[in-house]
């Protein structure tokens, strides 16, 4: 039988995908992905791509709806198959890495109804330090308390987290990745939804974050803020668009391959592009 367009382009992937990442990928590397699809039917929703993120930067991922941002950062994650592609977090394979990342979703993707107070939530973000079998100690309630202190919520503990409004929620999902004491942050649409206020309390917290060297790679909508947020980006619909320096990739070019040439010219005027 014929293959279908859809499954030539997916065999296609696959073949790509076989191409491996140098070996050793420099292990202050934070992320390094070679040959990455990923598919949730016949058509890609990412398409063979290689990104190489850089340490202690903060990094914005750009691209329209649907470009496939969320699946990059979850396939990269493990969270969702992969169709072929392979990523190395700080030069191991991803697997073997897990306890260096802390991952937040976008908000839209939480059920909010879960009975679990903000203590609760935070106190997942501990499980490691924890383990499954022991008890929370005062020392483990303290540290998320500091937690929900750097993020302006140490208030609102007892809280059901269901009640709380979007940039609340936001900011107590950003706590208990802090719990996690990672290297690596992927932040998926973190200043969504939220009011000027919160954005100025997540970006502080992300700032002080690559002051400690840690990496930040957030999936980022607002095209008007990523010259002020971010060191890096990284372009994409399905396929890769661009990477690099925001001083050196994040240009007209780059933003019109992206988002398909439908940004107007008097708003790509305000964003000090490059180039
Ligand atoms: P972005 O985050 O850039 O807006 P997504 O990664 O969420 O894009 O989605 C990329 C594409 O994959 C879109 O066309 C979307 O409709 C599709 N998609 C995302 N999640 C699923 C899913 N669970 N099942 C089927 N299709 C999906
Ligand atoms: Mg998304």
């Amino acid at each position: 039988m014929r293959k279908s367009t859809g499954q030539a382009t997916l065999a296609l992937a696959a073949e790509a995908g076989r191409t491996k990442l140098p070996d050793p990928v420099p292990g202050d590397c934070p992320m390094a992905i070679r040959g990455l699809t990923v598919s949730y039917g016949e058509k890609p929703a990412v398409f063979s791509v290689d990104a190489r993120f850089a340490p202690g930067a903060m990094t914005a991922i750009i691209g329209p709806n649907g470009a496939g941002k969320s699946t990059l950062l979850k396939a990269a994650l493990g969270v969702i198959p992969r169709v072929s592609g392979e990523v190395r977090v700080f030069g191991q394979p991803v697997e073997q890495a897990r306890d260096r990342i802390a991952y937040v979703p976008q908000r839209a993707s939480v059920d909010w109804d879960f009975p679990a107070t903000v203590m609760d939530v935070v106190l997942m973000g501990l499980y490691r330090q924890v383990g499954l079998l022991r008890r929370l100690t005062g020392a483990h309630r303290a540290a998320a308390r500091a937690c929900l202190d750097r993020v302006g919520m140490a208030d609102f503990a007892a809280r059901q987290i269901g009640q709380l409004s979007g940039g609340q929620q936001q900011r107590v999902f950003l706590a208990r990745a802090l719990a996690q004491e990672a290297d690596l942050y992927l932040l998926d649409e973190p200043f969504a939804g939220v009011d000027a206020a919160t954005e100025r309390a997540i970006i502080d917290v992300i700032k002080t974050l690559r002051e400690e060297g840690k990496s930040v790679i957030a999936v980022h909508h607002d095209l008007t803020t990523v010259r002020r947020y971010f060191d890096h980006v990284f372009l994409i619909n399905v396929r890769k668009v661009a990477e690099g320096p925001v001083d050196e990739a994040f240009t007209e070019a780059a933003l019109n391959a992206a988002y398909g040439g439908s940004l107007a010219a008097p708003y790509l005027s305000q964003l000090e592009l490059a180039g």
